[in-house]
Order: C-alpha cells, then structure tokens, then sequence
C-alpha cells in the first residue's frame, strides 16, 4: 500500500538522520527510507574526527576555519557556503556533545581537537580514531526517540529507485522493499535526497559497497543537474591492497610518510605542510614517488613507530586494528604500507545553501549533495561537519516547504511505469552478468580517471563507459526472487554508477587545467582562473549528459596560488 508523509528522506547517514530529526522537530511528519539499517551507514566508518572552530586546542576562529576551507578547495568552493559552514559548526558540535556523543577531551575537560591536513589550527574535533561510529548511534537514538513519541517513520531496507515527479515538483520516490520484495510508492510533500558518495565506481576505494552514486543518478534522470562531478578525492592512506582507510589523524597525530629508502619525501613536495598538506598535494606525491620507482610494492609506508605504544593505543586504536586485520602489520613495530584510493567526491547534485534543488521540493545534503562547501579538495574533518550543519539545515526547508504545499496527488503512472521496468528486467533469461561490467568500469576509472589525468585516457574512458553501457542494455538478473534479491539490487545500481560516471568524465576532459583533486600534469598542468573557475554543471539529455558552466560564489577571498 502507498504510504504518504510531510518529507521524505532518502539516506540514514548521518546527513539523512540530521535532516529528519530537523524535519521532525519543525513539526514535520517524516519518513527515512534507507537501503540498509540506519546504524550501517557509512557515516559510521569515520574515523578522524569533525571540523569545528571551537579553539581549545590553539587560537581559531571561523574566519580562520573558512579561510582554509576555501584555500583547501582551490578556491573553487561557494564562500558564502562555506562560510555558513564554518559560523555554524561549533553550535552544532556542542549540540552533537549535549546529545550525547561521546568526544575525546583534553587535559581541561574540555573538547580535544587534533591537527588535520591544511587546517591553519587544530581544530578537528573526535572521539578517538572512531568518530563517525559515534555519531551515527548518536543520531539514530534521537531519531528513535522521536519516533516513540510523534510522526516519524524508518523505511529501513528499502532500496529508493525513482523519484516521483508530477506537476513540476518532486512528490515521492518509488522504492523496492528489500525484505520481502515489491514496489512501494513513498509520496512525500518534500524529498531529501541524502544518499551518500560513489567511491564504488573505482576498484580501490575505502567505501561501503552501498556507496554508488544512486542519489545523484536518481536526480539527473529527474532532470535535477549534479555540480563538479570531475573532482573525485584519492585519500593519501589506504591500505594496500585491500583499500581500507587509514585515517588522516595518523599524520595529524604526528606520523611520517617514508619511501622506500626511508626518506620523508613530502620535505620535497610540501616543505612546510610535509605530511600535513592537503590530500590532493599528498597523494599526488605519493603517486609521484611509486611511479618513480621509490615504492615498496606499490605503496608507500606510513611509519607511526616513533609516537609510541601508548599512543597509539589510546589515540589510535582503531587505525592499528585495521592495519593489523587487513595488512598483517602491527604499526607499533612496523610501518603501514599505503597508497591513493578513492575516498570522497566533492561534487553531487546541485544545491542552494539551504539544500534546495532547482526542483521544487526536491533537497539534498550530505556527501550526494554539491553546496558547494569542498570545491575542488576537501579538508579532512569538514565532511561529516557538512553532513550535520547542512543536513539540519534541509531538514528544516523541506519541513517548511512540505507544510507550506500539504497533500501533493500522486497519479497511478509513475509506479506503474516502474513496475513494467522491473518486470522486463526480471523476465529477461539470457544476458551478461551484472557483476563483470561493474569490475570493468571500476578498473578501468582506476586507470584512466585517477590522481593523474591525460587528455587521451580520458577519451577512452568515455569510449568505455558507452560500451558497458550498451552491454549494460543486455544484463541478466539470475535471481528472481522477492526477498533479499541483492542481485536485482546491484544491477540497478550498476545503471546509476555508468551514468554519473559518464558526468565525471565529460566534466574532467572539459577541464582543461590542474586544480584542486583534477590534476592534469603533462598537458596543463596550472590553475587557470581565467577560463576555469567555475562550476561544472551536468544535466541529462536524450542523448547523455550536457555540461555548462556556473559562476562560483565569492565573498571575500581572492584567488591565490597555493603553498605549502
Ligand atoms: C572510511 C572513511 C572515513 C572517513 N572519515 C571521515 C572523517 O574522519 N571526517 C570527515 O569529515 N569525513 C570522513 N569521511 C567522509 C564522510 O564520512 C562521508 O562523506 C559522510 O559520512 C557521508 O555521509 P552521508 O550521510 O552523506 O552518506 P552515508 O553515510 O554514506 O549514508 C548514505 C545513506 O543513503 C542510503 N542509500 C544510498 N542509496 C540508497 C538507495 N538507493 N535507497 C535507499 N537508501 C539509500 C544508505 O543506506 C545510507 O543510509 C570518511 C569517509 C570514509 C569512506
């Protein structure tokens, strides 16, 4: 049976979680529909820590905080967002701290804040090396506790596939019922879509195998545009080979990076910063010094030896568990072998500073949204900040806009047009498995979309991508059952992650310059404000993507070249 609310939020990270709680408390009756249990986000595997100009740990202040940001995005990133961003956050940590999480303090009693890559002050605020654990649980007992006492709903393990468009406004999505199959139409007055990242379209990444980009593909095919979707951030310290996180505090904590002949080679690439400049210039570097043969195995070695058992163990646990579990290394003893993986995207669907979409009723927040508060690099530690600070803040537009046009009518077409898709995609017996096309554009993203971009290996990424996307036509879904049909499932999502990975790829060939995570070093290998600073904007056509170009919004901070 249909179901209807005031919003609908689709995601329960913690941008998804914030944003309902918001809703909820502006009087709101809120449904969050979230393909796995809330508490399994990938929020949840945050580990370093949230940006907040708090000061307790040396002289800060938001204008400091904004002011890195903007300069971390190569000046890329919407200032008057950021700047919102930056005034807003310690509020809400204090609130995040009153609610319950658990941060780790200092001597004082008061929060403790660690050093994070190209912050100007330590301002990253944490619960040891498992942040986003903590807030996540945080979240998902205050979404409980409104949910005993009012109007709020968890769809939990629903998979959402379309949104409900009619009469120029978004009303609903259309979501599969994981645990025991079927169609079900969720009408809402307002849509949040708080659907996470996509690291999955690249083989080695640190994301969770739900993090496909289905938000901002459900958006384009609404007619939604998505912004930057070019700037895709390799994390400087994933596990070889499996990917896994090691979290930036690690170097905020004082940790080295070393090649293989022991040098601390960031000394040559970013003297003042070393181990501590922005993730781009790092993992640039890193590549640099594998390709030039000073690895070991591939990787690098991040070498934590120096700080001692003591710290390691009560600052660091989480990161030695990992390195222990995944790379048989025990960083006491010995260092971690690491290199770039696919970590976080900067762009997502377009939003205005309160997370409205150019479709009326239609938000988003969290990583799937693209504020802009990251531009073209995003400072460790302002992520989960944005999840919390923007999503409270779509939270609250959706709830007044849902109050505000009551009771949209939904017609009996839009589900019945996705029950025909589903039938067809089910009825089909013979074809090519999911899963290959998948490995294959996850590979090849790798190879041609990666730190380094070349002109030519982007052109045949985009010849790629056509090709799986016409076998893409012709897949096979064996399991044709109801329940838990994670095969139906995955091959939805392989459709999402081809077309936002065709947005990425048009958008970087069309960026003919170097900045921020899009580094272009053969053929142009400068920052060129003249022609590129600007926001790419991709919108779906009948023939695939289109991209335009947008103005980014300045306040007070001009264009400078970038030391560090
Ligand atoms: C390993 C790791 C460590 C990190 N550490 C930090 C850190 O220390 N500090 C920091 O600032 N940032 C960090 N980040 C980045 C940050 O954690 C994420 O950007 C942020 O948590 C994303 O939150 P979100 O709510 O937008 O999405 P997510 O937490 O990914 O949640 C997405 C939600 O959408 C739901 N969903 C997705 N698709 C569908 C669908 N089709 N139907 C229904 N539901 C759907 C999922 O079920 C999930 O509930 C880290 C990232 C990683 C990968």
């Amino acid at each position: 049976m249909d179901a209807q609310h005031d919003v609908v939020v689709i995601g329960a990270g913690c941008a998804g979680m914030r944003a309902a709680i918001e809703a909820f408390d502006a009087d709101a009756d809120v449904a969050v529909v979230s393909k796995l249990h809330p508490t399994r986000s990938h929020s949840g595997a945050a580990e370093g820590g949230i940006n907040a100009a708090l000061g307790n740990a040396g002289e800060d202040s938001p204008e400091q905080h904004a002011f890195d940001t903007v300069k971390g995005s190569d000046y890329l990133g919407d200032q008057d967002a950021i700047e919102i961003l930056t005034a807003e956050a310690p509020g809400d940590i204090y609130q995040l701290e009153h609610w319950g999480c658990v941060f780790s303090r200092n001597e004082e009693g008061k929060l403790a804040q660690r050093p994070f890559g190209a912050a100007g002050s330590p301002r990253t605020v944490f619960s040891a090396d498992i942040t986003g654990h903590v807030l996540i649980h945080v979240l998902y007992e205050q979404l409980m506790k409104r949910m005993a006492h009012g109007p709020m709903h968890v769809y939990e393990e629903y998979f959402a596939w379309k949104l409900v468009v009619e009469d120029g406004g978004c009303v609903g999505v259309i979501a599969w019922d994981l645990v025991n199959g079927g169609l079900k139409l969720i009408k809402g007055s307002a849509v949040v879509l708080a659907t996470g990242g996509l690291g999955r379209i690249y083989r080695v990444t640190t994301n969770a195998y739900a993090c496909n980009g289905d938000g901002m593909a459900m958006a384009l095919s609404a007619g939604v545009p998505l912004k930057d979707m070019e700037f895709m951030q390799f994390h400087p310290t994933t596990l070889y080979p499996s990917g896994v996180l090691i979290t930036e505090a690690c170097r905020g904590e004082g940790g080295y990076l070393i090649n293989r002949d022991g040098e601390r080679f960031m000394a040559r690439y970013a003297p003042n910063a070393l181990e501590l400049a922005s993730r781009d210039v790092v993992s640039r570097s890193e590549t640099t010094e594998i390709e030039a043969g000073r690895d070991v195995n591939g990787s690098v070695l991040l070498d934590l030896r120096h700080l001692g058992a003591e710290k390691i163990l009560t600052r660091l646990p989480g990161s030695r568990e990992l390195a222990t579990t995944f790379a048989g290394v025990d960083p006491i003893y010995d260092p971690i072998p690491v290199r770039p993986g696919a970590h976080y995207h900067m762009g997502g669907v377009e939003t205005d500073n309160w997370g409205a979409t150019e479709l009326p009723g239609l938000y988003a927040a969290g990583e799937a949204a693209c504020v802009s508060v990251h531009g073209a690099n995003r400072l460790g530690g302002n992520s989960l900040m944005e999840t919390i600070t923007f999503g409270r803040r779509a939270g609250r537009a959706a709830a007044e806009h849902a109050l505000s046009n009551p009771g949209s009518s939904v017609s009996a077409a839009p589900l019945a047009g996705a029950q025909r898709e589903l039938t067809s995609l089910l009825e089909r017996r013979d074809g090519e498995r999911p899963w290959k096309i998948r490995d294959e554009l996850g590979a090849s993203m790798l190879e041609n979309f990666g730190v380094f971009r070349y002109g030519e290996r982007m052109e045949r990424q985009l010849e790629i991508i056509t090709g799986l996307r016409d076998r893409y036509e012709h897949v096979v879904v064996e399991d044709k059952g109801e329940v838990f049909n994670t095969d139906l499932t995955q091959a939805i999502e392989l459709g999402s992650m081809l077309d936002v990975a065709w947005t990425m790829v048009q958008a970087g060939l069309a960026r003919e310059e170097s900045r921020g995570s899009h580094s272009r070093p053969t053929e142009f290998p400068e920052r060129n404000d003249e022609s590129f600073l600007k926001h790419s904007i991709s919108r779906w056509t009948a023939t695939g993507p289109e991209l335009s170009y947008k103005d980014v919004r300045m306040t007070t901070w001009k264009p400078e070249v970038r030391t560090y």
